[in-house]
């Protein structure tokens, strides 16, 4: 069991945002703090009148507590065990879990499945566990043996994957194999998205491997990509490039920066489909998109999240905002554009002033016809907007 090492007493009021359930505090609500917690440690919160409020892990940095508990409960075995059961449980209702032609999604959440700072992805019987901070670390095996025991067999192998530039855990390898029933585990599984296959690289691919955020938006390109000259652009693995293939695109063009990227995409255009219309470049976007004047009538832009901190906000939505004004104006009439923000900090307000303004530059009638975002194992707390990082519309460009 994890035992309390602090008790910390909110300013007059700044339990507000607690009692609306929101998952965090920040280190300037707090008035005082009894006990030396360090970073990682179980503390519990209370009211200025001294009344409980929640109980989480503490952090040394602006974001002092993330939030496993609002009730007075022991964070012990059946806590984790419960919070797991939980989050397999939605996976069994929105149809993931026992699907034979989606085998890879993520089971938790972070904050959107009430355990802050944990991510959880599955591909086939491998769970990749990512942390966001040293508190779910220090919870690792509790962690583990309740995937292990609550996965009845579909969890064979589980490994821990921390983010590179992540603000943990910096001196150990990315990828540490925490529990195996085979002796070598496969790293590089292929695993099925909506009877697609790609092959994953769970050791060095961006994220856990793949971008199980946007399958819904994948499927959703499949149903408008006939007969279409498709441009993927920021493609990565080529989630997005096979998909168009299924939908019947006249052809495909996908552009990343990353030569490990496109060679993966090689392959997953090759597990699918023997030969098609289709070419992957190792090039800038930005340089691309100069260039491809009439050229395309279908375009994905799915950079990645140029802003991770509120103070690049401003830079972000220039970046944004010439990569669709390149997009806008050279996609033919009648074309379609999918366009993406992963930056937690542009929120989709500013994300469609960004759009707004890119589209009145190039001058041209555009309409909204969806907003789009994660897929429903990416779940998200109505009273934690932030954990809502994936933005998107489908634009339609006469
Ligand atoms: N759409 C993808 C995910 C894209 S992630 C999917 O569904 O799987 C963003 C990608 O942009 C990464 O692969 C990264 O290598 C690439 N990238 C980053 N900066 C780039 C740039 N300036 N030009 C081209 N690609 C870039």
């Amino acid at each position: 069991m994890n035992s309390v090492s602090a008790l910390l007493t909110l300013k007059k009021g700044r339990e507000r945002s607690l009692l609306r359930f929101h998952p965090w505090i920040f280190s300037g609500a707090i008035q005082s703090i009894k006990g030396e917690p360090k970073e990682g440690d179980l503390v519990c919160v209370q009211s200025q009148e001294g009344k409980f409020l929640a109980c989480g892990h503490f952090g040394p940095g602006s974001l002092a507590v993330k939030i496993l508990t609002f009730e007075e409960q022991d964070i012990d075995e059946n806590f984790w065990r419960e919070r797991v059961e939980k989050a397999i449980e939605l996976r069994k209702l929105v149809g993931l879990w026992n699907s034979d032609h989606t085998t890879a999604f993520r089971l938790i959440n972070g904050e959107g499945d009430f355990l802050p700072g944990l991510i959880v992805d599955l591909y086939n019987d491998t769970a990749v566990l990512q942390y966001h901070s040293r508190g779910m670390i220090n919870a690792e095996n509790e962690i583990v043996s309740a995937l292990l025991s609550l996965s009845a067999g579909k969890i064979t192998t589980i490994i821990s994957s921390s983010l590179r530039e992540g603000p943990v855990d910096k001196s150990k390898d990315r990828v540490r194999i925490l529990h195996s029933t085979n002796n070598a585990p496969n790293l590089t599984p292929v695993i099925s998205e909506s009877g697609l296959r790609f092959e994953v690289n769970l050791k060095t691919g961006q994220k856990t491997g793949f971008f199980l955020d946007q399958r819904d938006n994948r499927r959703l390109l499949k149903t408008y990509s006939s007969n279409r000259d498709v441009l993927n652009a920021f493609s990565y693995s080529g989630g997005f490039s096979v998909y168009a293939f299924a939908g019947a695109a006249k052809s495909v063009v996908s552009v990343d920066s990353s030569q490990e990227a496109i060679d993966l995409l090689n392959r997953n255009v090759a597990l699918n489909f023997p030969a098609g219309e289709h070419t992957a470049q190792v090039a800038d976007c930005f340089e691309y998109l100069r260039q491809i004047d009439g050229k395309f009538d279908l375009i994905v832009l799915d950079p990645p999240a140029f802003a991770k901190h509120t103070d690049a906000v401003d830079k972000a939505a220039r970046g944004y905002q010439t990569i669709n004004e390149h997009a806008l104006s050279a996609i033919r009439s009648d074309g379609l554009l999918f366009t993406f923000s992963c930056s937690q900090v542009v929120n989709v307000d500013l994300f469609r002033k960004v759009l707004f303004s890119a589209a009145a530059n190039v001058g041209r009638q555009i309409r909204i016809l969806r907003q789009i975002g994660h897929a429903a194992d990416h779940p998200v707390s109505i009273y934690h907007p932030e954990g809502e990082y994936l933005k998107g519309f489908l634009l339609h460009v006469t």
